[in-house]
């Protein structure tokens, strides 16, 4: 296998993550493995700053899903990026905040082991760590929480079944990743196990990108909040962690912009 600091053999895939959206929080690799790919295969929620890092004559080809919208289905993406590698051209498979975050990554390799393709994976800035940066509070704090959860609010089955007892308990903080719309059932469920209607719950849409905005809701009135702020653009809900210094982060923007 090549080492993944030289620019790939052809006919090898560089599954690379590309972080939360800021061009500026990729990787050097993810921006050399961008720059150097003949064809790229993206996730919808790529932005297109940093799609425009690829050199002029990259085919940019979107596969994956949007939201709720429309999908294309994955033995279709396993399909095409097989087929890209196997033409011989420096192919990436370029996958939202880290590529083994909720990114079907291994529905990829297995499908790409079984045809006898190489690759290598090239880690991104997951969506929780950018949001909490922007919120400037840490994921864990000695004597609050001694772990860290990332859930999906969803999964193949419909709204996520999840340890609700413990994450229910004081202090818990859990990253809940396509929460959005599973907001009503969080609630319930926290609630139905014993969760405190105070617990701080911080929504951050579009972390790290232009349009960013924050919601600091508590788990009583979360759903209430997240109809009123009618938020667009994917959303990392942060269960356990209310924004601090909120106000200085706002003003050190200002002055920034
Ligand atoms: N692999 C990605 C997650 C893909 S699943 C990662 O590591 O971040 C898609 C979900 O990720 C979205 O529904 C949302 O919950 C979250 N997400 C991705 N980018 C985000 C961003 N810039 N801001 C907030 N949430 C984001």
């Amino acid at each position: 296998m090549a080492h993944p600091s030289q620019t790939p053999p052809r006919g090898h895939v560089a599954f690379v993550g590309a972080g939360p959206g800021d061009p500026e929080l990729l990787t050097v690799r993810a921006m050399r493995e961008i720059q150097s790919a003949e064809v790229i295969l993206h996730d919808q929620l790529v932005p297109e700053a940093i799609l425009s890092l690829a050199s002029e004559g990259a085919t940019l080809l979107p596969v994956g899903k949007k939201g709720f919208g429309p999908s294309m289905k994955q033995d279709d993406i396993n399909a095409l990026i097989i087929a890209h590698a196997s033409s011989g051209a420096r192919t990436v498979r370029l996958k939202a905040g880290d590529p083994g975050v909720f990114g079907r990554l291994d529905e990829e390799t297995e499908a790409l082991d079984a045809a006898g393709v190489p690759y290598h994976v090239t880690p991104g800035l997951t969506a929780s760590t950018a949001a909490a940066a922007s919120l400037g509070v840490s994921l864990t704090k000695r004597g609050r929480n001694s772990d860290l959860r990332l859930l999906t609010g969803h999964d193949v089955k419909g709204f996520a079944e999840q340890d609700w007892r413990t994450l229910a308990r004081p202090g818990a903080v859990a990253a809940i990743y396509m929460g959005k719309r599973a907001a009503r059932f969080l609630q319930g469920r926290l609630m139905m196990h014993g969760g405190a209607p105070d617990t701080p719950i911080t929504v951050v849409a579009n972390a790290s990108r232009p349009n960013e905005r924050q919601l600091p809701s508590t788990l009583a009135t979360l759903p209430a909040d997240l109809d009123a702020a009618d938020l667009d653009g994917p959303a990392v809900l942060l269960l356990g962690l209310a924004p601090r210094a909120a106000r200085a982060i706002a003003f050190a923007r200002q002055e920034v912009s």
